[in-house]
């Protein structure tokens, strides 16, 4: 047994530095990222829709789909806000399994991770710099996240990260709104103390520095369902969820009270076309409470060109190699449906 320091890489730095964010580029994202920070704010009623693959597994059919997002991008503005997921770092339930283009740029070749950083930079890059959009992705590994810090325009700690220490630190100093999902136990609390963690400043060790943060007043909470203690998927999107979720905000004291729902993991039990239902069952009860409504911000879909899921061996242009997705043909319908019939 042993770890192998196979090679010093550069540093987020020295990548920056090789693959600038051009400052009209810069001001793209900056006008982006206040009109992002006005809706957790609630002074922009835009409904967000944080949409795209479960993990981004190559360039072009990501691309594909992201410009088949701009165009629709366009038709929707009044209402809706669209954040493409590109998720570049995957979190395995057993360890096992692909990691994420950070790890196999190829999803059928062996980890490279020099190769990855720059994948996953160019990746994010090119769909500033080709459709005008910053996009989401998982902060798996904190240490990681400086590669794409100045790319970002929304970030979510996963439902096996949420209660770590470090997660909640690094998730204090981001210059993005963080989603802190619910652990997949389902429990409340620690989610909304992994947000409590983030909204406050904090003094910590980090990539060998002392680092002190402000605080994040656009931590929130994301709702992706859970499972029980006898390992049944279990939803947590309805509106009884959502009233109590809104009561324990109220008795908590934090800021920018948010909750993004996401529609598929424990929610759909990943059966994807529930992902439709559940995305206008939320829209219902939105329109059903204001107070529901100031809540609930957005949806995160997971969605793809091609319905489903299928390994890197055998999968389509555009089709999952992670968790199954909703086609594009259902997602356009979907998104024209919320948009509708949002209020
Ligand atoms: C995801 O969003 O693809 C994901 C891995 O989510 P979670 O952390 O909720 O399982
Ligand atoms: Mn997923």
């Amino acid at each position: 047994m042993s770890m192998n320091f196979k090679r010093k890489l550069p540093i987020p730095k020295e990548i920056k530095e090789q693959f600038p964010v051009t400052p009209e580029l810069a001001t793209v994202r900056d006008e982006r990222a206040e009109e992002i920070r006005r809706v957790f704010r609630g002074e922009s009623d835009k409904f967000l829709l944080i949409i795209g693959p479960c993990s981004a597994e190559s360039k072009e059919p990501v691309l594909e789909y992201i410009s088949r997002l701009r165009r629709i991008q366009e038709q929707v503005a009044d209402k809706l806000l669209i954040i493409p997921r590109i998720y570049t770092n995957k979190p395995r339930t057993t360890g096992a399994g692909y990691k994420g283009m950070l790890h196999q740029p190829d999803p059928n070749h062996s980890p490279d991770m020099l190769e990855g950083i720059i994948a996953i930079r160019d990746l994010h890059l090119s769909a500033l710099h080709d459709y005008g959009f910053t996009c989401a992705d998982e902060m798996l590994y904190p240490e990681n996240y400086r590669y794409l810090s100045d790319l970002l325009a929304y970030v979510a700690i996963g439902a096996r990260s949420v209660e770590n220490q470090q997660h909640r630190l690094v998730a204090s100093g981001l210059e993005t709104p963080v989603g802190m999902k619910n652990p997949t136990g389902g429990d409340l609390s620690i989610m909304l103390n992994a947000v409590s963690a983030a909204q406050h400043r904090h003094t910590f060790l980090y990539r060998g520095w002392e680092v002190v943060s402000d605080g994040n007043p656009y931590a929130h909470t994301i709702m992706r369902g859970y499972i029980d203690h006898t390992d049944r998927s279990v939803s947590n999107y309805h509106y009884e969820d959502l009233i109590q979720l809104h009561d324990l905000y109220c008795q908590s004291g934090l800021l920018n009270p948010t909750v993004i729902v996401d529609t598929n993991h424990n929610n759909s039990g990943k059966r994807y076309n529930e992902q439709v239902r559940i995305a206008k069952d939320v829209v219902y009860s939105c329109n059903h409470n204001h107070d529901v409504r100031r809540l609930v911000k957005g949806l995160m879909i997971e969605s793809y060109l091609v319905d489903g899921a299928a390994t890197a061996a055998d999968h389509q242009f555009g089709q999952s190699i992670t968790d199954p997705c909703l086609g594009w043909e259902k997602t356009e319908a979907l998104i024209l449906h919320i948009a509708n019939d949002l209020e």
